[in-house]
This record gives C-alpha cells, sequence and structure tokens, in this order.
C-alpha cells in the first residue's frame, strides 16, 4: 500500500497548466487580475462597484444592471383557461383566440426572462477596469 505523503508529494510535482491558474484566480473574484485592454490591475467586479456607488452618482446608470422582466405565467396561463373557457362555452372562435393570444403571451414573456436572466449573469459576472472603464 502507498503511504498517503507520497500521493500529495506527487501532487504538488505536477505542473499546473498556466490556464488553469488563470480560471483559479478567476473563481476567487478577480484576484491578481489584469485589463486585457491596458493590463492595469486596478480592476473590480462590476456588480460590488457598481453596489458601492453613492445613490446620485451618474455612473450609476451607465453601470445600472438590466431591467427586471417579471414572469407573467399566471396571466398567461390564466388567459389561456378562460379562452378555452369561452370555447367550450359555445363563442369558440374567440375562445380560441383568447387561448392562442394567452400561449403567446406566455412564449414571449418567458423568451424575455430567459433573455434577463442571461444579461444578469454577464453583468454580475463582469469585470471593470478602472483605470481605462473597460469592461471584460
Ligand atoms: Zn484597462
Amino acid at each position: 500500500m502507498t503511504p498517503a505523503t507520497s500521493l500529495s508529494a506527487r501532487f504538488l510535482d505536477a505542473r499546473i497548466p498556466p490556464t488553469l491558474r488563470v480560471s483559479t484566480t478567476r473563481s476567487l473574484g478577480g484576484l491578481g487580475m489584469q485589463c486585457p485592454k491596458c493590463s492595469s490591475p486596478n480592476v473590480q467586479k462590476l456588480d460590488l462597484f457598481w453596489k458601492s456607488l453613492p445613490a446620485e452618482s451618474p455612473l450609476r446608470a451607465t453601470y445600472a444592471p438590466p431591467d427586471e422582466v417579471a414572469s407573467q405565467v399566471l396571466i398567461a396561463l390564466a388567459a389561456t383557461l378562460v379562452g378555452i373557457g369561452v370555447a367550450v362555452s359555445g363563442a369558440i372562435l374567440l375562445g380560441l383566440l383568447v387561448a392562442v393570444g394567452g400561449m403567446v403571451f406566455g412564449a414571449v414573456n418567458h423568451a424575455g426572462v430567459e433573455r434577463y436572466r442571461g444579461q444578469l449573469a454577464d453583468w454580475a459576472a463582469a469585470r471593470l477596469c478602472l483605470a481605462c472603464n473597460g469592461l471584460f
């Protein structure tokens, strides 16, 4: 059986590829990061920078997170159910129109919510260079 010390010694001997080292420093919140444009180490996470701005700062609008798109799934579901109810009660064309309208509204709203979530994730992951104002 191999003693545990030889296992840890082998691990320390292993050379860490540079790409892995970069991703490790990024996951620690940007410690030791440089701006890709001007090579300045004066880099901050965009969301932390934005939260630290005073309320009257004009930069709050410039670097604000994307506007939230609220999920309207209950309205879309209610419109679809009302449409089905109207169609069953006799006004078939009107009922189908309301039901299809509810489904289309739901699909468009869902796409908007997904887009917002992607933009918010990008914003939260972005870094701001305090030397050249570059975002990356
Ligand atoms: Zn820069």
